[in-house]
């Protein structure tokens, strides 16, 4: 069953009960009125008949009033005695005389008037019945005023007609309405339920919800999927490039391998001199794929949020200590020195940190040129951050080129960093890294000048920081 016709169907549903219930309740309040009026009628007739006939001593001698009170055309009064014999009736009764039911006549006989219904050949009459005293308070005679309920009877009908008629037609427009209504408003949520089963169809990401929606619910529901399909076509070109990259990282290094293994089947294995240059391309290349690998592995981590394990870490140390290997890396071809050094401590991962200064400085160290100078300092801020810095005098990077050199895979010059031994991954891991500790990367550079890349690290972490996180 279509959410469009369950609407439509409860909402009519709804409203036939509610007309019904209206119509009823007028009905009722009608009907009542118009009875009331009648019995005011009658009562007020049968009192002025009375009234005449206590005037006159000989009730049984006396006649209906026909000058004194003027009775309505569809008024019928009749006079009768204690024992029930009728003495007289109005002249619009004819020939005919109004029933007293035993249980009036007893009524009128202990001094009550009351009211009560006749049927008479279909038509149902409304008697009131009251007692006539003489004046020592004995009832000598009864009088019954009465009035034909039918002219109400079928005005009531004819008004239940048209409320039944009406109220037909207001369900049946309402229905025809609602179908429409419901129709124009679950009209764009066809259209994202078309659009979605397109795109698992045909796993074409690049589709979306068109067309200009309200602001209302369904608007929001088109925006979210758009905005969802956006991020999941992003996702998966990432992926996508991602598996392009490190296709593509895999194949020069396999491929030097297998050129160098035929070489070797070739029969360069047998002297000693081309063995041994083959085997250091190998060994070489099989670093450089072990260092893409475990750079893979810890970008995965920082993709899987896997939990840092925090302790407290004396920055100044670790300094030292990345300083002494940045010296061995520089093997003497650029100058390594620690600048300005605070003692500072953070929460942190010393592993992690470690690599992160040691990505920046292998870098500063690799586009440095001979002569070069690399400095590595620790401040302290006075605003609760601790500041590391990584200052090279290398070949700097242009302006254009600085917003995406934290890009997994993004190199500004593939052959020459591949040359290098870089993998275009240092700087993602660094940066996954400082984020993962609460803080920032940043780069400050001038192509010839050289290059300062900025850590900046929160003294105490804030909640959740340390969730490693690409
Ligand atoms: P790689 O492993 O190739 O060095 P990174 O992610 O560490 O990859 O760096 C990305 C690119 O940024 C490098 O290929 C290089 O072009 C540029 N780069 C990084 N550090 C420096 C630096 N200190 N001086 C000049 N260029 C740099």
């Amino acid at each position: 069953m279509t959410l469009r016709f369950r609407l439509t169907f409860w909402y009519t549903v709804l409203l036939a009960i509610v007309l019904l219930i209206f119509a009823l309740g007028f009905h009722m309040v009608v009907a009542q009125a118009l009875y009331n009026e009648v019995d005011d009628t009658i009562r007020s007739q049968a009192e002025q008949v009375v009234a005449v006939f206590e005037v006159n001593i000989d009730p049984m001698r006396s006649r209906l009033p026909t000058t004194a009170i003027v009775f309505a055309s569809q008024v019928f009064a009749q006079a009768t005695s204690v024992e029930g014999v009728v003495i007289d009736t109005s002249p619009s009764l004819g020939e005919e005389k109004l029933a007293l039911p035993d249980t009036a006549l007893q009524q009128n006989l202990q001094g009550e008037a009351g009211f009560y219904d006749w049927l008479s050949g279909g038509a149902t009459m409304r008697v009131y019945s009251a007692p006539v005293r003489s004046p020592d308070g004995t009832v000598v005679a009864t009088v019954q005023v009465a009035q034909s309920l039918d002219a109400i009877n079928s005005m009531l009908q004819v008004a239940r007609l048209a409320l039944l008629i009406g109220g037909g037609i207001a369900v049946a427009l309402a229905a025809l309405g609602g179908a429409i209504i419901s129709g124009t408003a679950l009209r764009p949520l066809n259209q994202i339920a078309d659009t979605a089963s397109r795109i698992a169809r045909a796993e074409d990401l690049d589709q979306r919800i068109e067309g200009a929606y309200p602001d209302d619910e369904v608007g929001q529901l088109a925006d979210t999927f758009n905005e969802m399909m956006e991020r999941l076509q992003d996702l998966f070109n990432t992926q996508q490039r991602l598996v392009a990259d490190v296709s593509h990282e895999l194949r020069t290094p396999l491929a030097t391998i297998q050129g160098n293994v035929d070489l070797l089947r070739r029969g360069a294995a047998s002297d000693p001199a081309m063995l041994g240059e083959g085997l250091e391309a190998i060994g070489q290349e099989v670093a450089r794929m072990s260092r893409l690998v475990r750079d893979l592995l810890l970008l995965a981590e920082a993709d899987a949020g896997v939990q840092l394990t925090l302790k407290p870490v004396e920055l100044d140390t670790l300094l030292l200590e990345v300083y002494r290997e940045a010296l061995l890396m520089a093997n003497g071809r650029v100058k390594v020195r620690l600048g300005h050094e605070d003692q500072a401590q953070v929460q942190g991962d010393a592993d992690r940190l470690k690599q992160l200064l040691l990505n920046l400085l292998s870098n500063a160290i690799a586009y440095t040129p001979p002569d070069g100078t690399v400095t590595l300092s620790l401040h302290c801020r006075p605003d609760g951050w601790v500041r590391v810095t990584v200052t090279d005098t290398g070949i700097g990077i242009a302006p254009e080129d600085q917003p995406q050199i934290f890009d997994r895979f993004w190199r500004v010059d593939r052959a020459r960093t591949r040359a290098a031994g870089g993998s275009g991954l240092g700087l993602s891991i660094a940066k996954s890294i400082a984020e993962a500790h609460g803080g920032t990367i940043a780069v400050d550079s001038e192509p010839g000048k050289g290059s300062t890349f900025e850590v900046l690290l929160p003294q105490s972490l804030t909640a959740n920081a340390n969730v490693w996180q690409g």
